[in-house]
């Protein structure tokens, strides 16, 4: 299937629009982000009602309306029900927007998951855009920035895709004021993605952490390297302590990374007032190490971020650990935008093929 941003969506062509439960599956933002950006990618309507449903304080927050505004702004589109607490929105794409734009989410809600709702459509477009985004950068429960620049965009440019991205300054929560640059040009030929099946048993990839510090004493850093040491063999400069004067509030997050194949794999434990350093970095090691453990070659976050690039690029395959809800979700919200399948097989115990055909 070949797909480019729709650039015409005059009304006697426009396909019907689409009606989503937002409470299915994972029923949180993911189901809003994918469905605006598979919207502005293909031209059609969509209508969703029980918009995360389920959740102790239901319908649109602030951080999913961000994203609703920018999917406005990028598709000249227009949003009915945008408005805080609203559990229903239909959304009208009209024709895309590329150029330069600046989207600041106001508190530190994630710059990273608003990029998921505008990003697909400019990297299928055949002109530039440059993107500045304010908010938070490094939030729990989205994306860090590091995982961004080091896990996902790696392996969109080797689809084919042309996109960078740089960090100004970090956002952490609750403060934000955090900024980003994303540059993006048009695409090359692209190809399918395989991401190689397991990794040859007992043969542990390279792993190296960062640990980012903002407005906290050094100490906080220096106990979260000193429990990274204990427990993985990494020389001091595999070891970075990265201090940021210049954020606008005071954060820490620790990220362990593990060798892919041209891309890391990247493991985050958050900082927050109540948590110790060492929990902190304990929590960024567990996750490695049940994933090292696993054999499989990316991990839940990576699997269910990396389906969209795989269906709007020319499909692939990758292993990953059991499937996770986000990606039981996203498999079902990509089949009602495009024709495409998504299969998920256990091919051994803690190892699952996803395969995305296109
Ligand atoms: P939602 O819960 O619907 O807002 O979606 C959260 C998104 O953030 C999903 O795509 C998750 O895979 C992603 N995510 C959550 N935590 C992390 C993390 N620690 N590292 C990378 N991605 C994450």
């Amino acid at each position: 299937m070949t797909l480019t941003s729709h650039t015409t969506n005059t009304p006697e062509m426009a396909p019907a629009c689409i009606t989503l439960d937002g409470s299915q599956g994972e029923g949180g933002g993911q189901i809003l982000r994918s469905a605006l950006a598979l919207s502005l990618i293909t031209g059609r309507a969509f209508r969703i009602h029980r918009i995360r449903a389920g959740r102790s304080k239901p319908g649109l927050m602030r951080q999913h309306l961000a994203c609703v505004e920018a999917a406005v702004r990028i598709g000249s589109a227009t949003a009915e029900g945008a408005a805080l607490g609203s559990q229903e929105l239909t959304f009208t794409p009209g024709p895309l927007v590329t150029g330069t734009h600046e989207f600041r989410i106001a508190n530190s809600g994630s710059t990273m998951l608003l990029l998921q709702s505008i990003l697909p459509a400019l990297l299928l477009a055949r002109q530039p855009s440059d993107l500045v985004l304010e908010g938070g950068t490094h939030n729990p429960f989205a994306p860090p920035f590091p995982f961004i620049e080091q896990a996902f965009l790696p392996l969109l440019r080797r689809i084919g895709f042309d996109v960078t991205a740089t960090l100004d300054r970090p956002g952490f929560h609750p403060n934000g004021g955090g900024r980003c640059r994303v540059s993006i040009r048009p695409a090359g030929d692209l190809k399918p993605l395989r991401l190689g099946d397991m990794r040859t048993p007992g043969a542990p990839p390279a792993a190296w952490a960062r640990i980012c510090l903002a407005g906290l004493p050094r100490q906080v850093a220096q106990r979260e390297a000193e429990t990274l040491r204990r427990r993985i063999a990494l020389d001091p400069e595999q070891c970075m302590i990265n201090e940021h004067a210049e954020a606008l509030g005071p954060g820490n997050t620790v990220h362990v990374f593990t060798a892919g194949d041209g891309f890391a794999n990247v493991f985050t434990g958050f900082g927050s007032p109540r948590v110790r350093a060492e929990q902190v970095a304990g929590d960024a090691l567990a996750s490695a190490e049940a994933f090292i453990a696993s054999g499989a070659s990316v991990d839940e976050h990576l699997a269910d971020q990396l389906l969209l690039p795989l269906a709007i690029g020319r499909g692939g395959s990758f292993t990953t650990t059991a499937p996770s809800n986000h990606t039981r979700t996203q498999s079902l919200i990509l089949q009602e935008f495009l024709t495409i399948t998504v299969t998920t097989e256990p091919i051994a115990p803690t190892v699952w093929r996803v395969q995305v055909g296109t």
